[in-house]
């Protein structure tokens, strides 16, 4: 299409526009600007092209969060390579799966971990990633490599997912995927080169990279820069700030502290969490304390993490908003894909300019979550209420069937978490000889001592059916959650089927 405008050309005008303006501010104090980071970016694009990268071909990056990291990402989309980020966390068999899978002609990595890559991988070109700049990709001279320019239906790169239900898939977004996701952000959040964002996030999952640096990079504004996420290092860079892109965690964290106050937060327009619910009491007690309410923002891999949000809308507790613009977010039946009306909860289906192209060598799983209509079935399952915003009721492979009943977990998590004495809860699915499964809840106590259990099912005796009250109650000292912020359910549910027995 004639509006189409990716993410690297959107860039190089706007450090043509600026050069010396910031693109980061480092921890020190340090600037990188527009015109450093497409140098950088330019150099290692050079190199690749001369260790054999070709337009389409896979370049994996496994890297620690660096300004570099960001300049080989331009890197791999300049010259139209398909660029796969991967968890700084896998080694050993992990890592290989992803590298077997995917293929890549070359790889980036950290200095520390060449020797153990070159083990697990013939015939493909490692380079190392200095955060200083002084290692071998910046060894070389500057000769400025062409611009491949992709067009809308070119894979930019694959994505894998968090693996939170089962195996990591590796979502091929395109060009055009990317550029719509950022296009639609910027108009919807008003995003301009004036906004001053904190990025605290990894940069090898799609929250952090395609959402906050195509984002702020495609808008000509400057990120502070955190190497991760600490409560003072946030608060202390919010009084030049004006957007936090987050997840739960760091909202239920930065309310454990005395120094957010609505003071810290004057500069701030807007701050935004996603990948994971949202605990309703943090949403409530992060307005009385800094008069903002948090935006709660829907999505996922396949989806370029961006489906709904309430930027212009009321904010609710408990939602995650409205479509964006020009991106269809329906409640489905899921046998049929057919629309359901209000109130009722069935699967979210998504269409649109940001769904991804496929899954990476997958057809059959393509063919599984992509309806020939064009929706993609998320597994995640929810309602609208009848003015239109939508509620995430939990993963459908989380939903409970006991005794030929479902139930959503989030509407019992929600009930227990309201209790002063328990700072949140999950509730999952056992297996029972009778019932098929049955209802489990886990504890995380607020201060010290949980409800007794018969105080609880007292509580829930009033507020909901028999099927959906909990059979057990168990409590733990934290929930599982991946670095992201996801709870992991999977594990929960591995972890306490011995330990029932009904
Ligand atoms: P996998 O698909 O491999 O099981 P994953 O779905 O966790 O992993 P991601 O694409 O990183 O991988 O996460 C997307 C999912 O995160 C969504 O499908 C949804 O379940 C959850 N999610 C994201 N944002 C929110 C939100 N605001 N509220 C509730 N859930 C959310
Ligand atoms: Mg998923």
């Amino acid at each position: 299409p004639q509006s189409f405008q990716g993410i690297y050309t959107a860039f190089l005008d706007r450090a043509e526009q600026h050069p010396d303006k910031p693109a980061f501010e480092l921890k020190d104090g340090r600037h990188i600007t527009y015109h450093d980071l497409l140098t950088d970016a330019q150099r290692i694009a050079h190199l690749l092209t001369r260790a054999g990268v070709q337009p389409g071909d896979r370049v994996a990056c496994q890297v620690k969060k660096s300004v570099r990291a960001v300049a080989a990402y331009l890197a791999v989309l300049q010259i139209g390579g398909i660029y796969l980020p991967l968890n700084t966390a896998y080694t050993g068999t992990e890592l290989q799966y992803f590298l077997d899978d995917a293929e890549p002609t070359a790889v980036v990595v950290d200095p520390a971990n060449a020797v153990a890559v070159r083990d697990m991988t013939s015939d493909v070109a490692i380079f190392t990633l200095d955060a200083q700049g002084s290692g071998t990709l910046s060894a070389c001279e500057t000769r400025l490599t062409t611009f491949a320019p992709a067009t809308a239906e070119d894979p930019a790169a694959i994505l894998y997912t968090s693996g939170t239900t089962g195996r990591s898939k590796g979502a091929v977004l395109t060009h055009g995927n990317l550029a719509s996701n950022c296009h639609a952000l910027l108009e919807a959040w008003e995003f301009t080169g004036e906004d001053r964002l904190i990025h605290a996030l990894p940069i090898f999952h799609i929250h952090g990279l395609f959402v906050a640096i195509n984002m702020s990079l495609a808008a000509g504004a400057t990120m502070l820069w955190m190497d991760g996420f600490d409560v003072d290092g946030i608060v202390d860079r919010m009084s030049t700030a004006t957007v936090l892109m987050g997840v739960p965690t760091f909202y239920t964290r930065m309310l454990a502290s005395e120094r957010l106050t609505r003071d810290a937060v004057q500069n701030m327009r807007l701050f935004v969490s996603g990948s994971a619910p949202l605990l309703t009491a943090d949403f409530e007690v992060f307005y009385e304390r800094t008069g903002h309410y948090i935006l709660e923002r829907y999505g996922m891999t396949e989806t370029g993490m961006n489906t709904t949000n309430p930027y212009h809308g009321e904010r609710r507790p408990g939602s995650v908003g409205q479509p964006l613009p020009g991106i269809e977010a329906i409640v489905a039946d899921p046998k049929t894909g057919e629309e359901m009306p209000a109130g009722q909860i069935g699967s979210i289906e998504v269409r649109g300019p940001n769904v991804f192209d496929r899954y990476w060598r997958n057809p059959d799983k393509t063919r599984e979550e992509k309806r020939d209509n064009g929706f993609f079935i998320t597994g995640d399952q929810g309602y609208y209420d009848t003015d239109g915003y939508l509620h995430i009721s939990g993963r459908s492979k989380d939903m409970i069937i006991s005794g030929g009943y479902n139930v959503y977990p989030k509407e019992v998590e929600q009930l227990l978490d309201d209790h002063p004495l328990i700072a949140e809860s999950a509730v999952i699915g056992i297996p029972h000889a009778d019932l098929g499964e049955s209802v489990v809840a886990v504890l995380v106590a607020a201060n010290g001592q949980v409800p007794s259990d018969a105080e609880l099912t007292g509580m829930l005796a009033d507020q909901l059916a028999r099927y959906k009250q909990p059979r057990a109650y168990r409590v733990i000292t934290e929930l599982p959650r991946n670095v992201m912020g996801k709870v992991q359910k999977a594990q929960l549910r591995e972890e306490f089927a011995d330990i029932f027995t009904f």
